[in-house]
């Protein structure tokens, strides 16, 4: 049945193999981040058999449905307050920033009669998530430590999502200076240094992650076999592991160009086409409520060219006719969006 999503279980598995094994050479554990399969549990339970550290996802909904599985549930987006006691009931450890909701964390986990652990983030210029490294936050930490149901685990940060920011030795360092602030101006020990996402991991293939960072929380280099400082393919990791294939509903000589006054098109752009006169098009029965079209990544003579709700238009080379599949690679947003369509079917290899 189409459009189908093909997923590789043994390259998927051979990615987090090689992943882990880079990353256990330099002393850092791997948190798989699994955000982007929205929920899928047949490949969560086939790569939970290696050697990550934690399962760790932005959502709730998806963690409970990992609930079974053995490894430790990391809550990767901040929680909100109203979910606090969800978030310890379902997640071992959580990703924090905010004293209010901390606070909200200690006490649902008094009444779970458990003790919540947590990471501070702290954000080093990419202003996403996190406190702000240049303030001061020992007031912050001195009241964390004060709350008997919470444990402060570690501290980590999140970079290349918001800003671009990339990786270097100089933001991990203030990391790393931050981590011996707190553990020597309070006498205790952090656990987990999180150093960040995939776009670590070039500094990690050049022997540059500084010491004392022991985790990454690694999903797109995984699942898609790219790191994401400079989006370039990761040697030695497959990028097909996932491969969409869809259907061709109608094929035709048209024009290049409308014919008729231009406004906006179905989505309220006003689209920008260019007249390169009569090309053999073709339509494909999958659309912007499954994957946004430049999301796609053609592999053969054809070119996605836009598409509507329910439809992806292609410029066609080549002999291709009306039943033919058509197969595609896609970037992470797309496989984000292709995995939470519940009209995309999945095979699995
Ligand atoms: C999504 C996310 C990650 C993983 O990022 P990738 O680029 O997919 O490796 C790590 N940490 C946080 C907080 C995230 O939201």
């Amino acid at each position: 049945m189409y459009p189908q999503i093909e997923i590789n279980l043994e390259k998927l598995e051979d990615n987090a193999r090689r992943l882990i094994s880079l990353c256990r050479e330099q002393g850092i554990s791997v948190s798989l981040v699994t955000k982007v399969l929205a929920g899928n549990k047949e490949i969560v339970e086939r790569l939970a058999s290696l050697d990550f550290s934690h399962i760790a996802d932005s959502r709730l909904e998806n963690l409970e449905l990992f609930k079974g599985i053995k490894l430790p549930k990391m809550l990767l987006r901040l929680p909100m307050i109203s979910e606090a006691e969800r978030v310890v009931e379902t997640a071992d450890l959580s990703l924090n920033s905010e004293i209010e909701t901390i606070k909200a964390l200690n006490k649902a986990a008094r009444e779970l009669h458990t003790v919540h652990k947590i990471i501070l983030m702290f954000d080093l210029g990419d202003l996403r998530e996190g406190v702000f490294y240049r303030d001061d936050y020992s007031g912050l930490i001195r009241e964390i430590l004060a709350l008997e149901n919470i444990e402060l685990t570690g501290i980590g940060a999140n970079l290349t999502c918001y800003g671009g920011v990339i990786p270097d030795q100089d933001n991990l360092n203030e990391l790393i200076a931050i981590k011996n602030k707190i553990e020597t101006g309070f006498g205790i020990k952090l656990r987990i240094i999180s150093g960040g996402n995939s776009s670590s991991l070039y500094l990690l293939k050049k022997n540059q992650i500084p010491e004392g960072i022991n985790n990454l929380r690694i999903g797109e280099a995984l699942f898609l076999g790219r790191e994401t400082a400079f989006g370039k393919r990761f040697a030695g990791l497959h990028e097909d592991a996932f491969i969409l294939k869809a259907e061709l509903i109608e094929v035709k000589e048209k024009p290049s160009y409308p014919i008729g006054s231009i406004f906006m098109d179905s989505f309220g752009k006003i689209p920008k086409i260019v007249d390169k006169g009569p090309m053999r098009r073709g339509i494909l029965a999958i659309g912007k409520q499954d994957v946004y079209p430049e999301n796609l990544i053609p592999l053969g003579d054809y070119e996605v060219i836009g598409g509507s709700s329910d439809h992806i238009i292609l410029e066609l080379a080549g002999d291709l006719k009306v039943g033919d599949v058509l197969a595609f690679r896609v970037n992470y947003p797309g496989l984000l969006q292709l995995m939470s369509s519940k009209y995309v079917h999945h095979v699995y290899l």
